[in-house]
């Protein structure tokens, strides 16, 4: 097999006769058998070019992905996991790779059931405290943009997930694209196709079973608490509960397991159309059948503190993500083709525990994230509404007498956010949005409207855990993993940790 790469417009990028073309002129050879390896939108100059790699050989082609081999486990040993977010349902696969029994202990419903709950969010602006978007089968990702990148550079790890999901049926595109993502409604089907596995495999998923307490003896967990009243005896636990778990990191704290106080980031989630988003990044040319709705990455230093986008979503819908009555918090999702005509990212501002009075306090951090959340919620009534303000309005101090438009289906009530979000973050803010508009001339714009707050980026506590074991520092048998310990940010790096603590934790095993 060779790889051929090369440099094409987008025009050519989607006609294989081109291609082929293309290659055949490069290498001085046509190949029988052809496929993309890797490829990306290079958007920086106004003539906007395809990076592409192919795999070209005359023989047929390798298949994508490996070969797992999962055991069947009825009979084996068991791990009980608490979370079924991409942490807890990678953790599970990792265990039946490894011939464990997973025994998965979730809070929320299945994906279908869910769906309906957060339906009810927009029509009867109530939550579910135990379903919806962050907390049920599938986890905070579940009803996402499903983007698929992270900063993780351990190549290794991050492929082994993709392949993952293109076996429990994702499209084989997203180990091709730079930037893959799968799309809010073709993430519930691969997370079904999972969960049905994991059950064939004699793996077990309890839905709308809340882990409410730990029995702690000596430096173990020995038994789980399910719904305040089933005891469960645990020799392991997986601690997969996400950033939006409140009432975990309560419970370990009073529970006298350690936890920590964590930086986080926090602000607002700024939608503008997708046709000005399109225009800034390419240049005046609109997203066509050959190029995607654009998407931007913003990042800037203000007093100190960093500021930038986070969960950008191109072609996106801007979602209620919070996990309980009485606070309101925002965050965004696409589908697979990206073709709302909206664009929407969170700005955020970075937050430090050592930026409050008391920064030993393990709660420091959660307790401004919910207060934040609180006044956000009072300041529109008792429902779902958002706080929101056009965006150079919030940046000039002044309160908007009406909207554009906004994708937020609750719905959106003018209040000077500039005064209601704690100055360390609406000052930065507002400096901030004046420095990404010289980066990205336009995007200062009274077309755009600002949204409050986006608060939910990563967990404002630290599990903390042994760097090699995976166990916490003091609990012998538990293993806080992934985005609610601070050890992930997104889907995939999750997804790795999960499959890293059932590894380490077996490893634990065969070394005695
Ligand atoms: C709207 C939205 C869009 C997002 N978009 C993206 C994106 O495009 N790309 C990306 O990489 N990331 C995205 N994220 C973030 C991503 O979803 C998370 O980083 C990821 O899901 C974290 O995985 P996790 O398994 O660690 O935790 P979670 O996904 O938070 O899963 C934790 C699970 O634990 C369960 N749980 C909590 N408490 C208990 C308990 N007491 N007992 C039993 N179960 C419990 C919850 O119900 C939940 O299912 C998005 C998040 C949201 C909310």
């Amino acid at each position: 097999m060779e790889i051929v790469s090369f440099v094409c417009s987008p025009e050519e990028a989607k006609d294989w006769n081109a291609i082929k073309r293309i290659t055949a002129k490069q290498t001085g050879k046509s190949y029988e058998y052809m496929r993309w390896k890797k490829r990306s939108i290079d958007a920086r100059s106004r003539q906007i070019k395809i990076n592409a790699t192919l795999e070209c050989s005359n023989t047929p082609l390798p298949d994508r992905i490996r070969t797992f081999t999962f055991h069947k486990v009825q009979h084996s040993p068991e791990v009980h996991i608490v979370g079924a977010g991409p942490a807890g349902l990678f953790a599970a696969l990792q265990a039946l790779l490894l011939g464990i029994k997973p025994v998965i202990f979730e809070r929320g419903k299945d994906v279908k059931a869910r769906r309906r709950d957060l339906a009810l969010i927009a029509r009867e602006q109530q939550i579910n405290e135990d379903s919806n978007y962050c907390f049920g089968e599938g986890g905070a990702g579940t009803y996402s943009d499903g983007k698929l990148y992270t900063r993780s550079k351990k190549r290794g790890e991050v492929e082994l997930v993709l392949e993952l999901l293109v076996y429990f049926g994702a499209d084989e595109d997203i180990l091709v694209e730079a930037h893959p993502h799968i799309g809010t409604n073709k993430l519930p089907k691969i997370i079904e196709n999972i969960r049905n596995f994991i059950i064939e495999q004699g793996g077990e998923i309890h839905f709308e079973s809340k882990l409410t307490g730990v029995t702690k003896t000596g430096n173990v967990i020995s038994q789980l608490e399910i719904n305040h009243q089933q005891k469960i005896p645990t020799n392991q636990v997986i601690l997969a509960t996400g950033h939006s778990a409140r009432d975990i990191f309560y419970l370990l704290h009073e529970s006298g397991i350690k936890i920590l106080a964590k930086p986080f980031a926090l602000g607002v989630r700024v939608e503008h159309t997708q046709v000005m988003i399109d225009q800034m990044q390419y240049h005046g040319r609109l997203n066509d059948d050959y190029i995607p709705p654009a998407s931007y990455s913003l990042v800037e230093q203000v007093d100190g503190k960093g500021v930038y986008s986070f969960c950008m979503c191109p072609g996106g819908i801007i979602a209620p993500c919070a996990t309980s009555n009485g606070e309101v918090v925002t965050n965004g999702w696409s589908p697979s083709k990206r073709n709302n005509p909206y664009s929407n990212s969170g700005i955020v501002v970075s937050i430090d525990p050592t930026d409050f009075d008391n920064p030993a306090d393990p709660l420091v951090c959660l307790k401004f994230q919910q207060e934040v959340e609180r006044t956000c919620y009072e300041a529109t009534g008792d429902n779902q509404k958002v706080p929101a303000q056009r965006l150079k309005d919030f940046v000039d101090g002044k309160l908007s007498a009406d909207f554009p438009r906004s994708s937020y289906t609750p719905g959106i009530v003018s209040v000077r956010l500039d005064e209601i979000l704690p100055p360390m973050v609406s000052k930065r803010l507002q400096k901030a949005f004046k420095a990404f508009d010289k980066k990205m001339p336009g995007f200062l714009t009274n077309d755009a409207v600002v949204h409050a707050p986006e608060s939910r980026t990563s967990s404002p506590i630290l599990i903390p855990r042994n760097r090699e074991t995976f166990k916490h520092v003091e609990i012998e048998n538990l293993y806080p993993c992934a985005e609610g310990a601070g050890y992930a940010g997104g889907i995939v790096s999750a997804a790795i940790d999960g499959m890293k603590c059932v590894e380490a934790m077996v490893e634990k095993h065969h070394n005695g």
